[in-house]
């Protein structure tokens, strides 16, 4: 194809897999295709150009991206397929030598020349990875498509080593952004009328330490709460080492930081956790939730585990649901251990079988799922604020969010005020349903 061909007439579509941190840098690369001229397609069966963003945090994670970019090798595929995210930092040129649909690899610190790329991948394969020290995706266009909440990175990477994770080799040192930019970036939202601004992190809490600043997540978070027309505030991820009182205090005093709390703790045991190199202990994990809880009322506290880690035994795996029973956690995501080369743990022996992996994973999600239905259900009868979200995949609903988190539907027809007080009427394993208070 030559390059008389092809346009910035032409239409994109961006797929992204993985994190909170992949949607947004995903608003990033549509906002620069946007600024270039580009449009966005309806759908990935109509687009000039498609984008997958991808994540590798699980090997299931890259499995799925592996298999699309399979399917997109028929003639029918989009004139340019584009990879980014932790897969191309992870992988490079090997992309398009696992993936011969591959035109071009990208890192993020490559995105401002993302649009001259397009073009040179025209001519024959390209892989630019970017310069970090040149990299400032937060200072580029963003398409947002969060309505009225969006998403601000406070800092980007990640300055910790736990055993098993590829994060801090595929995304980076941390680096946090000055608070300056930040509260301007919120002040500009909220001009453009958003109310819930969701403050991103691979650890929150250790913001500002490259900065010099000792305990700025604190002070970082009032100042995004005291923005004019910002209502809600939301942060993740916090890492239990790092949660500062200080931070309980703010969600506790001030009144548009939300009482949601996502809190990984990845094992009950202390001999896992000691392994997985996370800097605490099983009781100080349960002390921390009890003081949260006591701290900040009504706090909805959620958390991450991993079952399966190499030489997890069955005492191990054992302490890890008396645990999540103790805790009774309002919710909770848990993943399957898996491998990833170049993290100390893919080089331990004492595997665990993959039938026992997934044996734990099912014990485990049956203890939470009764617990999560448990938690939903003390809600039943209370009026809670919702932020409206949008359309729910169900006909007829509209998708609304609590401050702690939790997914309200609510019939369609609803007044389209972004903040609502919603009864909540019923609930169901993973969402509750609610009709306007008052309405
Ligand atoms: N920075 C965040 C999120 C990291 S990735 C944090 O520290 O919590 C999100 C979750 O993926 C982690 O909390 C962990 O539970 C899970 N995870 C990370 N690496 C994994 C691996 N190799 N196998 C299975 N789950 C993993
Ligand atoms: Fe990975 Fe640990 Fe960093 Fe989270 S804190 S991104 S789990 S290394």
């Amino acid at each position: 194809m030559s390059r008389q061909e092809f346009s910035n007439d032409n239409t994109f579509f961006v797929r992204t897999f993985g994190c909170q941190m992949n949607m947004h840098d995903s608003e990033h690369v549509a906002g620069v295709l946007t600024s270039a001229g580009y449009t966005r397609a309806a759908s990935i069966d109509d687009c000039d150009i498609v984008i997958f963003n991808t994540c590798c945090v699980r090997q299931s994670a890259e499995d799925r991206v592996w298999g699309n970019l399979a399917s997109l090798a028929s003639p029918g595929r989009p004139r340019v397929v584009a990879v980014t995210g932790c897969m191309a930092e992870r992988h490079r040129e090997g992309i398009m030598a696992r993936a011969r649909a591959v035109d071009l690899v990208f890192g993020m610190d490559a995105l401002e020349r993302l649009p001259s790329l397009i073009v040179e991948c025209l001519s024959g394969p390209v892989c630019d990875m970017g310069d970090v020290a040149e990299a400032r995706i937060d200072c580029l266009p963003e398409t947002r498509e969060g309505g009225a909440r969006a998403w601000v990175p406070v800092s980007h990477g990640c300055d910790n080593d736990c055993a098993y994770c590829v994060v801090p080799s595929v995304r980076g040192p941390e680096r946090s952004r000055p608070a300056g930019e930040i509260v301007s970036e919120v002040d500009r939202l909220s001009r453009e009328g958003v109310l819930e601004v969701v403050l991103l992190g691979q650890n929150v809490n250790s913001y500002g330490r490259d900065l010099g600043v000792h305990a700025g997540f604190a002070g970082l978070l009032e100042k995004v709460a005291a923005v004019d027309g910002i209502s809600r505030v939301k942060f993740e991820t916090s890492h239990p080492r790092d949660l500062s009182e200080d931070v309980l205090e703010v969600m506790a005093s001030v009144p548009e930081v939300c009482e949601y709390l996502h809190l990984p703790v990845q094992s009950g045991s202390d001999r896992v956790l000691e392994r997985m190199n996370r800097g605490y202990g099983r009781d100080y994990y349960m002390e921390l939730a009890t003081r949260s809880r006591a701290a900040v009322p009504g706090l909805t506290l959620t958390t991450d585990v991993i079952v399966g880690f190499p030489g997890e035994t069955e005492d191990d795996f054992a302490d890890t649901v008396d645990l999540v029973r103790r805790v009774g956690f309002d919710a909770a995501y848990i993943f399957i251990y898996s491998a990833r080369q170049g993290t100390p743990a893919a080089e331990w022996t004492g595997d665990v079988p993959d039938a026992v992996k997934h044996q734990r994973h099912d014990e485990l999600a049956g203890v939470q799922d009764a617990a999560t239905a448990l938690s939903l259900a003390g809600l039943v009868s209370t009026v809670q604020q919702v932020l409206v979200e949008g359309e729910a995949k169900k006909g007829g609903m509209v998708r609304c969010r609590t401050r702690g988190n939790r997914v309200v539907l609510v019939p369609a027809g609803t007044p389209r005020q972004a903040v609502l007080d919603v009864t909540i009427t019923g609930s169901g394993r993973h969402a509750l349903r609610g009709l306007v208070a008052g309405g």
